[in-house]
Order: C-alpha cells, then sequence, then structure tokens
C-alpha cells in the first residue's frame, strides 16, 4: 500500500421522498481536487512505480478529471506527461489550466484520429529509449476497477460500524469501471444493493456492454475467479441512459436548477457534465419508481473544477 489510497467520508444529506439521502464524498479523496479519478489513480501511481516507467501517455477532453490527475501523478514522479485530446471548441477549463501548471504537454488530434495518435506516440517514446505507461481515457484499465472494489469495501466498512445498510447506489457512470467495480464488490460480497449508474453520455446498449467487458477482463485478470461465470452481475446492469442531457459536457435547465439547490442548501458542489446529471436522474427514478423509506448513498465522482467552470459561463 502506497501513501495515496485513502477512505472518503460518508455523511447524511437529508430526507428526499421519505428516503434517507447519504453521500459519499468521493470528490474529497485527498489529491488533485479528487474523485474517482484520484482513487483510480492511486493504483496506477503505484503500478507506475513498480513498472519504472519514466513517462506516461494518456488521452482526455479538456474538461476530463482523468487526464488532471494523470497530469498531477506525472509531475509528482516528476516525469513528463503527454495527453492525446481531442479538438474541441471549449473555452479554456480549470482542468486544462491545471494541467498547463502541472506541465503536461499536449497532442491534439480529430477524433477519429485519436488511437493511431496514441500508437504513433508511445511507440516513438519506446524508439527514443522510454519506457511509456499509457493510461486509456478515464482510466478505463482493470485497475480502475480494482479501484471501486476496493471502494465498495469501504462502504460495507462503514454500514458495519454505524449498523445500517444501503439498499441503493447513485453515481455518474462514463467509461464505466467506476460502475464494473461496484458490480464486482457486490457480487463478491453476496451483497444485494441496487446498483444504478446514470449515464453521462452513452446510449444504454454501448454504455452497458462497455461495463461489461470492463467485468469480464477484471475477471480474467483474477486468479480466484477467472473460472467463475460473470453473467449474474450481467444480468443485474442498470445504466440508465435518459439523463444525458444532449450527450457529453452538455446539460439543460432542471439540471443547472439541481446544482445551484444542491450547493445552497448542502454545500456541496455537482457539474453539469457528471454530478449534476447523476443527482437530478437519481432524483427522477426516486420520484418514478415510487422509491419509498429506503437508505440511499449518492457516490459523489468528484469533478471539483468543474463546478468552477459552470461559475464561468
Ligand atoms: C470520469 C468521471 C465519471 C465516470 O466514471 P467512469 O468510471 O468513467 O464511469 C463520473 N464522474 C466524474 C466526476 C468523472 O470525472
Amino acid at each position: 500500500m502506497v501513501d495515496t489510497q485513502y477512505n472518503t467520508p460518508i455523511t447524511f444529506v437529508h430526507k428526499f421522498e421519505t428516503n434517507d439521502i447519504y453521500i459519499k464524498r468521493e470528490d474529497l479523496y485527498p489529491f488533485s481536487f479528487g474523485g474517482n479519478k484520484a482513487r483510480k489513480g492511486s493504483y496506477f501511481y503505484e503500478d507506475i512505480l513498480n513498472k519504472k516507467s519514466d513517462y506516461i501517455v494518456t488521452y482526455g477532453s479538456s474538461s476530463s478529471n482523468h487526464a488532471r490527475v494523470i497530469a498531477n501523478i506525472a509531475a509528482k514522479l516528476n516525469i513528463p506527461c503527454m495527453i492525446i485530446s481531442p479538438y474541441d471548441k471549449k473555452k479554456e477549463t480549470y482542468n486544462k489550466k491545471i494541467n498547463d501548471l502541472l506541465g503536461a504537454k499536449y497532442i491534439f488530434a480529430n477524433i477519429n484520429e485519436i488511437s493511431s495518435v496514441i500508437d504513433k506516440t508511445v511507440n516513438n517514446l519506446k524508439e527514443q529509449g522510454y519506457n511509456p505507461y499509457f493510461i486509456r481515457g478515464g482510466g478505463h484499465e482493470t485497475l480502475g476497477t480494482k479501484a471501486y472494489i476496493d471502494c465498495y469495501k469501504e462502504i460495507l466498512n462503514y454500514e458495519n460500524i454505524n449498523n445500517t445498510t444501503f439498499d441503493y447506489i447513485f453515481f455518474a457512470s462514463g467509461t464505466g469501471t467506476t460502475q464494473a467495480g461496484l458490480c464486482v464488490g457486490n457480487y463478491l460480497n453476496k451483497d444485494e444493493k441496487n446498483i444504478i449508474g446514470i449515464s453521462i453520455a452513452r446510449k444504454s446498449e454501448y454504455g452497458k456492454k462497455i461495463i461489461e467487458e470492463s467485468i469480464e477482463e477484471y475477471f480474467e485478470s483474477s486468479e480466484t475467479l477467472r473460472n467463475s461465470s460473470s453473467s449474474n452481475i450481467k444480468k443485474k446492469l442498470k445504466f440508465e441512459d435518459e439523463f444525458i442531457a444532449g450527450g457529453y459536457g452538455n446539460s439543460g435547465d432542471d439540471i443547472k436548477i439541481c446544482i445551484d439547490k444542491i450547493m445552497k442548501n448542502y454545500g456541496i458542489p455537482l457539474d453539469e457534465t457528471y454530478t449534476g446529471k447523476a443527482w437530478y436522474g437519481m432524483e427522477q427514478l426516486i420520484k418514478r419508481n415510487k422509491i419509498r423509506n429506503k437508505n440511499i448513498l449518492f457516490l459523489h465522482t468528484g469533478g471539483t473544477p468543474l463546478f468552477f467552470d459552470y461559475l464561468n459561463r
């Protein structure tokens, strides 16, 4: 265990439609403005140290929390970081400004050329004698899944200490390893929570397929699970695509009202790209499915710099 893996607090927020809503503050994960990318990042940090890599290459847009965390890990390790990024029309974002401060370098490319640019970059670095470490966008790797299996244990630990049980976990789901990890955690611990990912961009069919692949990859990577079937986990997958509000980075008035309400009443910053959609989606699903008298955990996946982008609009 390295000095970068931590627990995050769970606190009570309010009663909503007779349910008790709690929040797990992954946004307070104590590295580089926190969030699920910081938790995943701590596992990459350890792996980079073990592999003695001397260059990090990753993918991320200008809003990417993942790219920021990885740039910060590279800075901490005092090795260079190259971010392959799609051209986008967004003005300066805070994540981009932080990356500049951290000394990350960028290669911009058209979205359909990204994977070939990544291959070329990694190969060039190898030819130059580097030992590069590549991380897929969003920290979409088996280590990312592992991070959220361990996070699930933290949640169970909280339940044991506080003599309570959460019936539901809601959160923003994107590239999918946060959800894959929580679902595998649920399975490994023979637990029965409803785990509901609110899609921030992908339609259900594609989003689910990617999460299923992450679950399978994790099973294959694990000596104890390699010969087990993951079909029961896959059957229970819940990935809701109704709240994507026009896709990645887009939002709507309902989501903005929700962000303002949660900040004013509880001092918790949400954002338009991820957590605002998830909170809004959670409220809608509670109402529509008439969920009553349950204990509900909202996993706040982070993105604090995006809250400041929201203020800048
Ligand atoms: C990346 C991100 C997500 C989605 O996490 P995945 O593991 O990619 O599904 C959710 N919320 C925030 C704030 C993020 O940065």
